[in-house]
């Protein structure tokens, strides 16, 4: 009865259980679209509908409620010719669903449903259990984000964090700012680097999500118990939209869309009042149409000369009485701050942003090197954090470096005292898409990392890892995606080796 991610506990039972087409299903009302796709998934497997029935004596296949049971856990028990699934929401019921997908094999053809009777009581180690896209560089349009979000789902991941703005390139529809999508969503060449050399090519890019794509993705993904955290980085990485309004910058020049992967030295004024408003108007828009309850404003990696050199942003630290020019940057986030919980939303921004007068309902993000103390001091304030310590989760680099067995091993905790273990929301990884084009790229990046990280974020991370990983490689050659081969078959030798000591 092997899971990935590892389930907090299972053990086997004595005996085995076997249904076909005459089996039935009993369910507990909320949870029928769970035992609907469970059905549809018996069917695509072993070609035969299962059955619904009133009488739970009747059925071989019983959905039920226990509130007692935490939020997305569940528990599954097979014995005496009965699978009994138990669950207190319709999110632990969806996970216990992937779960027994894995269990009964569901992703292959076969003449039966078959396994051997066991128990799992499982729930999540985090509540933010995350995957950051980056389709700012490169653009991935809907029908790969979904097929992200289905991915996700099925390893137990529940966020998928969309950076959509960035120096090259603005992605989404915002009605009040149509130059956003006209001038800010196209740029007329990207940087190319052949043999350590780099040039501009003259190649366009160019895409956005449309407000009906946006809303589509978000049902999509509740229906699979996944968030979309929208992300508008700012005040630095906002070339793209600059480019389109750059009456906003503190210069007044900006020329285009960047082409070079660099950041540039343009960012938002903070002196200007109209910029707070045209932040203000956007995010607006955002929050109507992302229901998450966070709001990532990015905050990393913000080069300060414009505002070292600009009047009106020096008009506003001495009206503000800063000193320091990183806390003009803490103010502006401030400012975006009070007006998202005036909407309910909390905010998220990088490690990087976060200085002495941050404001502790801010969430930060752990991505520069996950330094023990600065975990620690962040958490001691009261502060919630979510660890993406970049060397570790950025799945852009090489597997040599955000290596599969690093991921298994990240530690979300290092340096944490437990009186404060409360403040580690979750973990989240990210794909940059500089140098990743296509679907075929971004799916080689992503796989088999994406399942390390939901054993990490969901699971207890046991050591048949590799083993658990089988019936999921054979799902990705199912539907041809393009998964690391080549790292998957350096690790089947000690995939065998680790087999002598697999327990459930
Ligand atoms: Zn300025």
């Amino acid at each position: 009865m092997r899971i990935l991610p590892s389930p907090q506990k299972s053990e086997n039972i004595s005996g085995s259980f076997c249904i076909d087409g005459n089996a039935m299903i009993f369910c507990d009302g909320e949870f029928v679209p769970q035992a609907e796709r469970f059905a549809d998934l018996v069917y695509e497997s072993c070609g035969f509908f299962l059955h619904f029935t009133d009488v739970i004596e009747n059925a071989q296949i019983i959905f039920s409620k226990d509130k007692a049971l935490p939020d997305e856990g569940y528990v599954i028990m097979i014995n005496r010719g009965v699978a009994t699934v138990t669950s207190s929401t319709t999110s632990g019921c969806f996970y216990a669903v992937e779960s027994l997908r894995q269990i009964f094999n569901l992703d292959v053809k076969q003449q039966r449903v078959l396994c051997a009777d066991g128990y799992v009581e499982d729930s999540p180690r985090f509540a933010y259990r995350g995957f950051m896209l980056d389709i700012s560089r490169h653009y991935f349009d809907l029908d790969v984000l979904k097929q992200l979000v289905d991915l996700m789902s099925q390893v137990k991941l529940n966020v998928l964090h969309l950076h959509l703005t960035d120096d090259q390139g603005f992605r989404l529809q915002i009605d009040k700012y149509p130059l956003l999508t006209e001038i800010a969503s196209k740029r007329e060449g990207s940087e190319v680097t052949v043999n350590g050399e780099s040039y501009i090519d003259d190649v366009p890019h160019g895409g956005y999500l449309t407000k009906e794509q946006v809303r589509q993705l978000v049902e999509f993904a509740a229906m699979r118990n996944v968030t979309i955290v929208p992300e508008i980085d700012l005040p630095g990485h906002f070339v793209a939209a600059l480019a389109a309004y750059p009456e906003l910058s503190c210069t007044g020049n900006v020329a285009e869309v960047r082409k070079k992967w660099s950041a540039s030295k343009d960012i938002l004024c903070a002196g200007n009042d109209n910029v707070y408003q045209f932040v203000c108007d956007v995010l607006d828009e955002v929050c109507e149409l992302f229901p998450s309850p966070y709001v990532h404003l990015g905050g990393e990696d913000v080069p300060k000369d414009r505002w070292c050199n600009c009047k009106l942003c020096r008009e506003r630290m001495s009206q503000l009485k800063i000193d320091s020019i990183d806390e003009l940057q803490t103010y502006m986030i401030e400012t975006f701050r009070k007006h998202l919980e005036s909407k309910g939303k909390t905010v998220i921004i990088r490690n990087d942003g976060v200085t002495k007068n941050t404001d502790t309902r801010i969430v930060s993000q752990l991505w520069t090197t996950v330094k023990h103390h600065r975990a620690a001091r962040q958490t001691r304030i009261g502060r919630k954090i979510i660890i993406s310590p970049r060397r570790k989760v950025n799945f852009n680099q090489s597997y040599r470096v955000a290596s599969v067995k690093r991921i298994l091993r990240l530690n979300p905790y290092h340096g944490v005292r437990n009186s404060d273990k409360d403040n580690v929301l979750g973990v989240e990884g990210a794909i940059w898409t500089q140098h990743v084009e296509t679907k075929d790229q971004l799916f080689f990046q992503l796989l088999p990392r994406l399942d390390a990280l939901a054993e990490c974020a969901w699971g207890k991370r046991r050591k048949d890892f590799f083993l658990r990983l089988q019936k999921r490689l054979a799902y990705y050659d199912k539907l041809g995606l393009n998964y690391n081969r080549k790292f998957v078959r350096k690790q089947s030798g000690k995939a065998d080796d680790a087999q002598q000591g697999d327990t459930l």
